[in-house]
């Protein structure tokens, strides 16, 4: 599943695409996609928008236009952004194809969906705020985001560390994935309660979120099975886990064999010799 490097990944590379261009012609062919509203009528709204901004908060991808509309982008499981040269993009090519945008270039903007979990949400000015406000956390590699202020979004809580850092709430963009390889690069066990971490712990935590993160990002992302960049290529970031997935294989520090357990409802990855 798609975490923040890997939508970050898609945003940068689809930053230059976006940037000044009309959506002419929007198709919205899953009414999963827009639910409870009407494919059709999102798609014929989304027309003559121009875009202003591409960002990102969290896991959401945003496109903002220049009517102070925005579009919300999550890809949930498996959804993926393709950019491509007009004319390539034909339904009957593109399998679980779920949306196409064509841009004033005649470039299009196609978008994949095997699960069919990923949502499309037009929000009217002022509105995404608002909408983040209400669910999600800080911005894990946002400047001002210190490890004081990470101590005070765990501080109090009994849950599993593991759990703390997954709640988008609190957090936002660190899924499965990215929060083993941090616990594994602060040295923190993932059931260890969240609020009994000691200041140089948070600190070791704090480095170890941001540099998972970064690590990911200049990756392209993790790429296990259906994630490609808008080139349609392959992240490589699954070359690089310390942990994830890895069960049985000997910790690079320490050299004892890496554990899978349960935490926080999720299969967790983790060193029993050097994570306490
Ligand atoms: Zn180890």
């Amino acid at each position: 599943m798609p975490e923040l490097p890997e939508v970050e990944t898609v945003r940068r590379r689809l930053e230059p695409v976006l940037l000044g261009r009309r959506f002419d012609h929007v198709e919205i062919l899953d009414p999963r996609l827009t639910r409870p509203l009407d494919p059709s009528e999102v798609a014929a709204e989304l027309v003559a928008e121009r875009v202003a901004a591409l960002g990102r908060r969290g896991k959401y991808l945003v496109v903002r236009f220049e009517s102070g509309r925005a579009l919300l982008i999550h890809l949930r499981m498996t959804g993926t952004l393709l950019h491509v040269l007009g004319g390539d993009a034909l339904p009957e090519h593109v399998p679980h194809l779920r949306a196409v945008v064509r841009l004033d270039d005649g470039s299009d903007v196609v978008y994949r969906d095997v699960r069919r979990f990923g949502t499309w949400l037009l929000l009217e000015p002022g509105e995404a705020e608002p909408y983040f406000r209400e669910r999600l956390g800080r911005e894990p590699l946002a400047q001002t985001f210190t490890s004081r202020l990470l101590g005070e979004t765990l501080a109090g809580r009994r849950a599993p560390v593991k759990a703390a850092i997954l709640d988008q709430r609190r957090l936002a963009g660190v899924g499965n994935i990215y929060a083993d390889e941090a616990l594994w690069r602060a040295r923190i066990h993932p059931q260890r309660p969240a609020g009994e971490l000691g200041q140089d712990e948070l600190r070791a935590l704090h480095r170890g979120i941001r540099t998972a993160l970064k690590t990911g990002i200049a990756r392209q992302g993790a790429t296990l099975s259906t994630y490609r960049t808008p080139d349609g290529e392959r992240g490589g970031m699954q070359h690089e886990f310390k942990v994830y997935g890895r069960e049985g294989e000997p910790c690079e520090r320490c050299g004892q064999p890496i554990e899978k357990i349960r935490a926080a409802g999720r299969g967790t990855w983790y060193c029993p010799g050097c994570q306490r």
